[in-house]
């Protein structure tokens, strides 16, 4: 990983800690080996912090990061929410982090290997074509929103690619349970995926058949 772009990402408004971010790099690295020229998906950009990570990535791998957010936030990013940031509101007071998210990319440098989907992330996935070596997932913490982005997005990983969790808490007191039951336990119950490591939130399965 370049280390400016590590400090970049550092200093970027987001929920990615480092020790996850590395692996997360590390982890798609090896998924574009296995799945030579196979695109790279963010689910959930928020401002671009993890993103950075996956850039780097595709750098390497000489792929593209599709990074797929509507921008609107999740219900805790909204007004009066726990996790709202009141520097992230457009000019009608509704949330938007997609002015902050062209920010990071242009001050990283990295619009040549990051695409931004500004779209719902099963509608994206409902046309999507291309090869993919690596998915991360880290959108909506909801039931429903999440279960939508297993069924939408674990078909469309390559054999052989990663699929990547977020937000992962097999224990209740340390987060939601959504990720977790309806991403991470799915994608292993259908024995389309195994486990390859586990780094605080972050699982990273690989796809087997
Ligand atoms: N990966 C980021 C954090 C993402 S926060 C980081 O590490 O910093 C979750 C993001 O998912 C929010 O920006 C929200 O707008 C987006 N999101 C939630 N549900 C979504 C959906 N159904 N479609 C597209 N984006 C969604
Ligand atoms: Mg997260």
């Amino acid at each position: 990983m370049n280390p400016a772009l590590r400090d970049m990402a550092l200093a970027t408004k987001g929920f990615m800690p480092p020790d996850e971010g590395d692996t997360l790099h590390a982890a798609v690295l090896a998924a574009c080996r296995r799945v030579p020229g196979g695109a790279i998906v963010e689910v959930g950009t928020y401002c671009g912090r993890s993103t950075l990570w996956l850039a780097d990535a595709a750098r390497t791998a000489g792929v593209i990061v599709y990074a797929v957010d509507h921008h609107r936030g999740s219900e805790e990013n909204q007004v009066g929410w726990e996790w709202h940031d009141p520097e992230l509101v457009d000019a009608h007071g509704r949330f938007d982090s997609l002015p902050e998210f062209r920010r990071t990319v242009a001050r990283a440098g990295v619009s040549d290997v990051v695409r931004a989907l500004v779209a719902e992330s099963t509608e994206v996935a409902a046309r999507w074509t291309l090869p993919i070596a690596a998915c991360f997932i880290d959108g909506g913490h909801g039931r429903e929103v999440a279960r939508a982005d297993y069924e939408a997005w674990a078909g469309l990983v390559s054999i052989g690619g990663s699929l990547i969790v977020h937000d992962v808490f097999a224990d209740p007191k340390d987060g939601g349970q959504a990720p977790h039951d309806e991403i991470y336990l799915a994608a292993l119950r259908s024995g389309r995926y195994e486990e390859i490591s586990a780094t605080g939130s972050l699982r990273v399965l690989q796809r087997l058949r």
